[in-house]
């Protein structure tokens, strides 16, 4: 067992970390105060440096690297904002490596490379308005006429939606009921039939547009299946990797929170010295640490134990768990520790609190994940209906 990253892990996080500080402070904060998402012109450019699809096999354009090494570069975007590192979460976790594992080639070689490029966004649209924690209710209908698809239903709370060019739409499939009746499409946002409702007004996720999606007959050619019926159980592998970037993406709230907390709490001065010489913001001091630092730990934990295969149930909700909480926990104290400085909009200390909450109910809430780490612990799954 091995705590250091390699020498080429550290560099590729300090290259991440070096574009991140320089190019995107001011960048996070404009998309902050107009809540439009990074342009395709900044999505190039993160194509270019290599941050889209580090983990994606080279044939489809990607680097090619794991998915640890995806984890360390979004943790360092995550830092500066959920909005700029919104592209890399995507590219790496979302939904594009459901494509890339279970999809036709054709589908596959359509759609990575050009997410790959940054000309292509794809968000996943599971929810709907009755099927949120129980989302094997879920209604969306896909019929299969000869060799094309058709897709009825409504989802809801769509990080992407109306702005992101693909969708990865969980359906129902067959009339098998539950899990065993779903399936996932793929779908292209100018395709007919497929509207959106207007942008939510989220507590947080400023610049990451959120919205429902209205699918009327939409037709798609069959090999835009992504998983037939019955494949529910490979997409929640591939979201076992996506429970990572969640997990990353509240820790990089809390890290963030951090190292700006421990430069400010040296430098402001009362009583004639600086903060950090009282003991009571020593011990805060201490306890953010060590919440990151576990938190960190549990993640690579997670991401190494797969090695380049798609990390497992109980790792990947341990680490999405324990990040998400203490992400509530380490953003609110270094608001507190931080005063009116940190109550102020002027500094992203507040964001990070009004953020760390929406990552810890997207993709599964908290007490779900605990649901999961039980049910792995004892062996069994526990039915939620009976
Ligand atoms: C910021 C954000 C981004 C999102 N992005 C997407 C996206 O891109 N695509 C998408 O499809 N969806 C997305 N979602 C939706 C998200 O997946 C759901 O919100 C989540 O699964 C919870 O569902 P719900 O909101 O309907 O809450 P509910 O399921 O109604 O749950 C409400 C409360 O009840 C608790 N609860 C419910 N059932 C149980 C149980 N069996 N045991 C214990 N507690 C339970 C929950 O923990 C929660 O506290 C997003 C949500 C947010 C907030």
């Amino acid at each position: 067992m091995d705590f250091q990253l390699t020498e080429e892990q550290e560099q590729l996080s300090e290259t991440a970390r070096r574009y991140a500080r320089e190019q995107l402070p001011e960048i996070a904060e404009e998309i902050e105060r107009t809540g439009v998402p990074p342009n395709k012109a900044l999505l190039k450019q993160y194509a270019e440096m290599g941050f889209l699809g580090i983990n994606i096999p080279e044939r489809f354009g990607g680097l090619g690297l794991g998915n640890l090494e995806a984890l360390i570069v979004l943790e360092q975007f995550a830092q500066i904002s959920s909005a700029v590192a919104f592209p890399i979460f995507e590219s790496c976790v979302g939904p594009v490596r459901a494509i890339e594992k279970f999809a036709d080639e054709k589908l596959a070689n359509e759609v990575l490379p050009a997410v790959c490029r940054g000309e292509k966004i794809v968000a996943v649209a599971m929810s709907e308005p009755e099927a949120g924690t129980a989302l094997t209710d879920l209604k969306t209908r896909a019929e299969f006429k000869g060799e094309r698809v058709i897709i009825s239903g409504t989802k809801r709370w769509c990080s992407g939606g109306g702005h992101a060019d693909g969708y990865v739409v969980y359906c129902r499939m067959s009339d098998d009921p539950g899990a065993r009746g779903i399936g996932a499409v793929y779908v292209e946002k100018d395709t007919p039939g497929l509207s959106f409702g207007e942008q939510e007004r989220l507590m947080g996720f400023r610049g990451i547009p959120s919205s429902d999606i209205f699918l009327d007959d939409v037709t798609v050619p069959a090999y835009q299946v992504v998983v037939p019926a019955g494949g529910f159980r490979k997409l929640m592998e591939a979201f076992d990797l996506e429970r990572c970037g969640n997990a990353t993406m509240a820790l990089g709230q809390a890290s963030g929170a951090l190292e700006d907390v421990v430069a400010y709490v040296q430098e402001r001065k009362q009583f004639g010295k600086p903060i950090v010489d009282f003991q009571a913001v020593q011990l805060k001091l201490a306890e953010m640490r060590m919440q990151v630092d576990a938190a960190r730990l549990l993640i690579y934990r997670a991401a190494s134990n797969a090695e380049d295969g798609l990390p497992d149930i109980l790792h990947s909700s341990l680490a999405k768990c324990f990040a998400n909480e203490i992400a509530r926990t380490v953003t609110s104290n270094a608001v507190q520790l931080m005063g009116a400085y940190g109550y102020s909009k002027e500094y992203p200390a507040e964001r990070r609190v009004r953020d760390a909450w929406g990552w810890g109910i997207a993709g599964g809430t908290i007490d779900i994940q605990k649901v999961n780490i039980a049910s792995a612990m004892v062996g069994r799954r526990f039915d939620q209906r009976k």
